[in-house]
This record gives C-alpha cells, sequence and structure tokens, in this order.
C-alpha cells in the first residue's frame, strides 16, 4: 500500500501482571495488515491509552511526529506519561515494519551494536546481615556477565532495629502498618491498597515533609553495609545506588559523605527530581554522580535539571518521557550539556526492545536497566528475539524492521493477564468516539 493511504483502524490493550509488573500492552492496528506493539508503563492505566484512541482513529501512522503534538497533551510525569508513550513506541513499530528498516535507523542511526545491561538488585530488607546477602546478590550478577551493578539501599533497613532513625513517634509505626511500600524496598508494582487512603497520605509524604532523620548509628550500619558489598564486589566495577528512601536532602548529604569512598556509580532520586535546588545543594556537597528522570515527562522538565547543572546523569523511561522519538531528544540535549544517560527500564520485552532502540542511537548511553533477570518466563510473550534476549550482561541491537519482535505469543499473554482486568485485548469502541476541544487557547 502506498505509504500517503496508511491509516490507524483500531487500538486494542492488554493488562499483564508479572512481567515483571504490572503493565498494558497495546496493539494498534492500521489498513495495510502492519500491526504496532506498544507498552505503558508498569502500574499505569490503560485508560491513559485508550482515550487517545479517537485522536489517532484514521490518521496516518507513519506521521508520528505530527500525532506525538497532537496527543502530547494528554502525558503527564510518571505512570500519567504511559498513554502518549506506548502509543508513540507502537507508531515507531509500525513505521519500521512498512519502511523495513530498525527503528533506530528511525532516531538517525546507531551508536553501538549492543545495550549494556544492569540490574536493579534487591534482597530481602529484613535480613540485617549488614549487606553480606547484597554482596552475594551483586557477586551473582557478575558471575552472569553483568557489567554494571545497581543495588537498592536505603532507609528501609533500619526500619526495623532500633536507635538507627528518628521521626516524629508514632510516624514511622503508621509507615510500617499502611505504607510498607514507602520505607521498605519495593518489589513489584503498587498494590491498590497503596494507593488509598491512609496508605496515599503516607506514601505521597515528599521526602523533605517526612522529619524523618537518619541516626549516626543508622549512617555507621549504611556505611558499613556499603563496604561490606564492595569487599564482597571489589573495586572495579561500578555499583549505582537507588531507593534511598523518603528522608531530607541534609540527610542524602551526611550518607553521601559516608559513601563517596566506596565510589557509588551514581545516588539515584534522593529527592524528588522536582527540587532542583535540592539537587544543586547534594550535588554541590558530593562528588556521587546525581541521577533521576525515570518519572520524568518530556524534554522540558529534564531542561530545568539539566540547564541548572543539577544531575550528571539524566535517567529516562521510554514509556512515561513521551516515547523512542521524545527519549531520544532528552539523550541529544543532555549530550549537549555534558550529562550522560542511563536508561530506566523495568518493563515487559516490548518496551524493553523500545529502549534497546533508543540507547543504540544515542551517543552517551551508560547503560539500560533490567528488571527481569530473576523472572525466568519474562521473555516467553514474544517471538522473534535472541534467547536469552541478555547475553553476556548485553542485548544486541536488532536489525530487524521496527522494536524487532515477529509475534505476541497470546497464550503467554493469557497466562500472565492481570487479574484484576483480565480481558484478553479488551475491545475499546467505546473510546471511538470521546471529544473535547483540545485546542490549548482562543
Ligand atoms: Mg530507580
Amino acid at each position: 500500500m502506498q505509504s500517503s493511504n496508511l491509516k490507524i483502524t483500531d487500538m486494542q490493550v492488554f493488562d499483564l501482571d508479572g512481567l515483571p509488573k504490572k503493565i498494558t500492552l497495546i496493539k494498534i492496528f492500521t489498513n495495510s495488515g502492519v500491526v504496532g506493539y506498544g507498552e505503558l508503563r508498569d502500574a499505569s492505566s490503560r485508560n491513559y491509552a485508550t482515550m487517545l484512541k479517537s485522536r489517532i482513529l484514521g490518521e496516518n501512522p507513519l506521521n508520528i511526529d505530527k500525532i506525538f503534538r497532537k496527543i502530547r497533551q494528554f502525558g503527564n510525569h510518571s505512570r500519567q506519561g504511559g498513554g502518549v508513550s506506548g502509543v508513540e513506541v507502537a507508531l515507531m513499530d509500525i513505521a519500521g515494519k512498512y519502511w523495513n528498516v530498525p527503528c533506530w535507523q528511525l532516531m538517525g542511526g546507531k551508536y553501538r551494536d549492543a545495550i549494556r545491561i544492569y540490574c536493579d538488585t534487591d534482597v530481602d530488607a529484613g535480613a540485617g546481615d549488614g549487606g553480606m546477602s547484597m554482596g552475594r546478590a551483586l557477586k551473582k550478577r557478575m558471575s552472569d556477565g553483568f557489567t554494571m551493578l545497581k543495588m537498592d539501599l536505603g532507609i528501609g533497613l533500619l526500619m526495623n532495629m532500633p536507635g538507627m532513625l528518628n521521626a516524629p513517634l508514632g510516624l514511622l509505626d503508621e509507615m510500617k502498618q499502611y505504607a510498607s511500600y514507602t520505607t521498605d524496598v519495593p518489589h513489584g508494582s503498587a498494590q491498590l491498597s497503596d494507593l488509598r487512603w491512609k496508605a496515599y497520605d503516607l506514601n505521597t509524604m515528599e521526602h523533605p515533609f517526612t522529619g524523618i532523620h537518619i541516626t549516626e548509628k543508622g549512617m555507621d550500619y549504611l556505611e558499613n553495609y556499603v563496604q561490606t558489598v564492595r569487599s564482597g564486589i571489589g573495586y572495579d566495577i561500578p555499583l549505582a545506588i537507588d531507593h534511598f528512601g523518603h528522608v531530607c536532602a541534609e540527610d542524602c548529604i551526611r550518607f553521601a559523605l559516608r559513601v563517596e569512598k566506596y565510589n557509588p556509580a551514581w545516588f539515584e532520586d534522593p529527592v524528588p527530581w522536582q527540587y532542583t535546588d535540592q539537587y544543586r545543594m547534594i550535588r554541590e556537597r558530593t562528588s556521587i554522580p546525581l541521577c533521576t528522570g525515570e518519572d520524568i515527562y518530556g524534554l522540558d522538565a529534564f531542561k530545568g535539571l539539566i540547564d541548572h547543572h543539577a544531575i550528571s546523569i539524566a535517567h529516562p523511561d521510554v514509556l512515561t518521557a513521551g516515547g523512542m522519538r521524545e527519549t531520544k531528544r532528552i539523550g541529544d540535549y543532555a549530550y549537549e550539556h555534558g550529562v550522560a544517560v542511563a536508561l530506566h527500564m523495568a518493563e515487559s520485552p516490548v518496551g524493553a526492545m523500545a529502549a534497546v532502540h533508543v540507547g543504540a542511537a544515542l551517543p552517551q548511553l551508560l547503560a539500560m536497566e533490567f528488571h527481569s533477570a530473576d523472572t525466568a518466563d519474562w521473555q516467553d510473550i514474544v517471538t522473534g528475539l535472541p534467547m536469552p534476549l541478555i547475553q553476556g550482561g548485553f542485548i544486541q541491537v536488532p536489525d530487524k524492521p521496527g522494536l524487532g519482535i515477529d509475534s505476541l505469543v497470546e497464550d503467554e499473554l493469557v497466562r500472565h493477564a492481570n487479574a484484576a482486568y483480565p480481558a484478553e485485548w479488551l475491545d475499546t469502541r467505546a473510546w471511538d468516539n470521546e471529544i473535547c476541544n483540545d485546542r490549548q487557547w482562543s
């Protein structure tokens, strides 16, 4: 079919769980028979995608920029970026398949043939073993071939040990009871119960407002933890730190000064990304590179952090940032300002391949994250990729059209259906005529 005659005819969504988190897959159909695959960021809502359906029906899917500008206003930070981002990924997949080129070619070509992968690594916080089990978990990553590491390390480790934290009396007990997700190392996706009533209030209390402080004894524990981990894995491999917990910037500085000597590769999301000045304050006091961005939608918000010299590493997630091309724009802007990029990725093979193509097209990629090293059947929902996808700590950049995925394995999708929303490829006709005046000026 001639390119100018291509049209979007339908969109369907399928809610999954356990890959490794709750995600929503998107299929966008065209009158040429080409189908594009996309994905919403973990713990998002399918409705952020379905509400876009009436805006894209009948559009030519090859006009990615035009469609993106039309729907961009319906995305926002964190999970609210999922709809726009997922649709954009599906359009890129369609364009690649139609023109018979890989998505990285649509972003100007590639800088590398393989993407370095690092695994987010958490161990049960209750272990209280001062980093021994984390050291073992990270050694296992190294023996599996990974060449960069990241560990979760923060106040979740200290919650059940006396004298490690102080806080307005009663607050820590309330957090343990209602919002362990806030303080503990997060496994899987947020549950509905984490997002309502008392739990909501606690979960959404930002770092500067909790009043939680780490005592010197707590700092001693965390410092010894890092030292123990380093003595297990050595000093030759980069080791990043994530999920520090909801404490103020001043405590982040105290911690950073303690552990600089163990050479953390970066300190991730120490405070909410919105607080540019607090990032600057931490950055001016420590030599540990600061990293944030997995919850940022669009280049404009990254510009604030980059222009104000607040971060050393931008950390966008393709499925929040606005899709593949917007993440490429973020990476290019960061590059012009001497800021590195690591890609956040906690999603299914569809989201992973979207990140692989972006990573290939960025000049300064450090590495891409992977959350599914311990999820054996993670890759079974797709065909057409090398098995296993990660070999020797790298993912090869495919030359196949689009994302490089041949097909989705429907039986495996059904097996991973989200029990709360089990409809297979939900019929979205109810959204066909959703309409409002989208013009943002008069
Ligand atoms: Mg993170």
